[in-house]
């Protein structure tokens, strides 16, 4: 019977969103990534494409979301609030787009108010004469929950209209956390030993149905106000003849302006964009902006423009024809946890390293998650065996943000963290309050060593082509180096013999080994790899201490009064300094020919950008935001959040939004980062 296996595998798919929708909605607690539900139910949309006669009223493919939590009173909203249909890549929007050009036979381009995608929760508010009535859930779409109470404890969301606004407005918004608010929210719960949300968008829908406003009104929600449900007017004497319709704008961008006018907050990241590439572009743009961002989203809503086309396009079930949500790739995937290894990084810190069955997420393979560090291990209570849901944001190495405890199997077996290091299997130690634990070997710890000698050499470093990570583990393993000095006294015959070494590009080493010796003072020190002195610290050490016995004999305070040095750092580098073994590889670098050029004391008042003030905006690629700032300081430019008519100059990276815009408005001088390089390496005192 072939009809039959078809059935039962509708029923499942249903039973199983079913039970997501549940998690999801009711409990605020889901176990699977939102890529799971997606894949759910786009599979169970496709299988009913196929097979319409099974279609149920009761399918999850026919209602917008789940049933309200008994504990709250109900709402119905005077109109439904819908969903929206969802597209996953640029194509899939491109026929959106020709059925939208084909149904308003427009001979121009259309016309779409382009939004970010918040990742909240959709809520309604209900305003008479001006005043809150109520605010409700979404819920199944047509009935939400009163949350009327937490909605009050928002503080951006206003009590009051103001302006010129309907005699009865019910608008539509999402409620969400920002990023820093979860953040907070999380770490408080790890402190008072409670549990951890996986998302802002859980902490958000679980802070919004709290029975307790006082316990909303702790965690910090925001809103932004997306959409018109009803608008009413009174009718005026003098112009009895025009109609509410009338007195709303006639384009969705202009009504959401309207709303803002009332006290409403709307994101300031929307934008009109005409034609169907550039609002690929914008996607883009925001794709790129977007672990800047104070808040989460997971994609972009494109709405037509024209309210009058709009009403041309229609609905169709409970979606409308004229609006469409382009998702970015899941960030968040579920896979299988394999095993955990324990690696020994250059400073001992041991990092437990999680092997992952090979998975796409955010755009890439990733068959490794860091676990961070013990105490990580025991918030999840992860076990190897597990299915976990995976994180990669942005650039970001990959992380486990949670165990799907549904999934456990009865063999899944406990991460036990070493007591010793596993490498060299010296004891382990950890500092007062502080997570991670150390190998306290030091140089007899072979890892050390090797990671030492591979940071030595990297690029940003002494920067020794053709030296890889193989390479270094080779040497240290057959004892040809044992300290990042003995590189410069490798000779042809150390190197010919080692595998896939032939005269050749031993040549090729020794000539980089030689030519790195020409270097920066700055360089040095951050090759030296001393505990959290990065490439910014290393050259604010070599602008104010000038040369090696300066830094060697530099005291805390002395060490503390340089820009982006806090204390920590300055014990770091006391004591690394304090060590006999490492003053005298300094000496011995010195010996073999490392040079650069000697850095002359300069006046303070001869710092280029001395009384300047600049503002960094957009996405920066090159150097992260907090070490451009330094390097702009350490020449004496004061760094601005703000553009104002003091502003010097603005640095404009990817994706500037407001500010570049403010800048040229006042015309003040914009420069790329690109362009912003050019001029730190051409003043002489800076080399990064
Ligand atoms: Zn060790």
């Amino acid at each position: 019977m072939p009809s039959e296996p078809i059935e039962i595998k509708i029923k499942i798919l249903r039973q199983e969103i079913e039970e997501l929708n549940y998690q999801y909605y009711v409990l605020d607690n889901p176990s699977y990534p939102d890529s799971h539900y997606d894949k759910l139910l786009q599979e169970l949309i496709s299988i009913e494409k196929k097979h319409p006669e099974l279609i149920t009223d009761n399918s999850p493919t026919q209602r917008v979301g789940g049933q309200p939590l008994s504990g709250f009173s109900q709402i119905t909203h005077l109109t439904p609030m819908l969903s929206l249909d969802n597209v996953f890549d640029s194509d899939s929007f491109g026929k959106f787009y020709e059925r939208v050009f084909h149904k308003i036979a427009s001979d121009q381009p259309i016309t779409f108010t382009c939004e970010p995608k918040l990742d909240g929760l959709a809520i309604s508010c209900l305003y008479k004469n001006g005043n809150l009535v109520h605010a409700a859930t979404r819920g199944d779409g047509k009935i939400g929950e009163d949350v009327t109470h937490n909605i009050k404890t928002i503080q951006s969301i206003p009590l009051k209209l103001r302006g010129d606004f309907p005699e009865l407005l019910d608008v539509r918004g999402e409620v969400f956390m920002p990023k820093d608010s979860f953040e907070k929210l999380n770490k408080n719960a790890i402190k008072d030993g409670n549990k951890t949300f996986a998302n802002p968008r859980n902490a958000a829908a679980g802070s919004l149905r709290q029975l307790d406003p006082k316990i909303t009104a702790k965690r910090k929600l925001a809103v932004y106000f997306y959409a018109l449900g009803n608008a009413e007017f009174k009718k005026l004497q003098n112009d009895a003849e025009q109609t509410s319709d009338e007195r709303l704008a006639d384009s969705h961008h202009n009504r959401l302006k309207q709303i803002q006018s009332w006290g409403l907050p709307i994101c300031d990241e929307i934008e009109l964009r005409h034609g169907d590439k550039a609002c690929l572009e914008y996607f883009k743009e925001i794709g790129a902006k977007r672990e800047q961002l104070p808040y989460e989203i997971d994609g972009i809503v494109y709405k037509v423009d024209s309210i009058l086309s709009q009403d041309k396009l229609g609905f169709v079930a409970k979606a409308p024809r004229w609006a469409i949500a382009h998702k970015f790739p899941a960030q968040e995937e579920m896979t299988l946890l394999k095993g955990v290894d324990f690696q020994v990084g250059r400073t001992g810190a041991i990092t437990p390293v999680a092997r992952l069955e090979p998975v796409f997420v955010g755009g890439v393979m990733v068959s490794n998650a860091t676990l961070h560090n013990k105490d990580e291990i025991e918030r999840l209570d992860v076990r190897v065996g597990d299915h976990v849901v995976i994180r990669r944001a942005g650039d970001v190495i990959p992380q486990i943000v949670s165990v799907v405890l549904d999934k456990r199997d009865v063999n899944a077996s406990s991460i036990i963290f070493p007591k010793v290091c596993p490498i060299c299997q010296s004891p382990l130690e950890k500092e007062i309050d502080q997570a991670i634990y150390r190998c306290t070997g030091g140089l007899i710890c072979s890892a050390q060593k090797t990671q030492s000698i591979i940071h030595f050499v990297s690029r940003k470093a002494m920067n020794i082509d053709g030296l890889g990570d193989k390479l270094v583990e080779v040497l240290c393993d057959k004892q040809l180096i044992n300290s990042v000095a003995d590189i410069y006294q490798l000779s042809k015959d150390d190197l010919i013999g080692l595998e896939r070494m032939a005269e050749k590009s031993a040549n090729n080493l020794l000539q980089a080994i030689e030519k790195s010796k020409q270097t920066s003072l700055a360089k040095v020190i951050y090759a030296l790899g001393i505990r959290e002195v990065g490439e910014v610290t290393a050259m604010n050490l070599a602008n104010n201490l000038f040369d090696f016995k300066n830094i060697i004999n530099a005291n805390l305070e002395e060490l503390e009064n340089i820009e982006d040095i806090g204390p920590i750092v300055a014990k770091h580098i006391v004591a690394f300094f304090e060590n006999e073994n490492n003053r005298q590889v300094i000496e011995s670098l010195i010996s073999h020919g490392v040079s650069w050029p000697e850095i002359k004391p300069k006046d303070k008042s001869e710092l280029p950008l001395l009384n300047q003030t600049w503002v960094l905006t957009g996405a920066l690629s090159q150097l992260k935001r907090n070490d451009a700032k330094a390097v702009l300081q350490s020449l004496g430019a004061k760094v601005s959040g703000s553009v104002s008519k003091n502003t010097t100059c603005v640095v404009a990276g990817e994706s500037a939004g407001s500010k570049l815009k403010k800048a040229i408005e006042l015309g003040i001088e914009v420069i790329s980062e690109e362009e912003m390089l050019k001029l730190i390496s051409s003043f002489q005192i800076v080399k990064i």
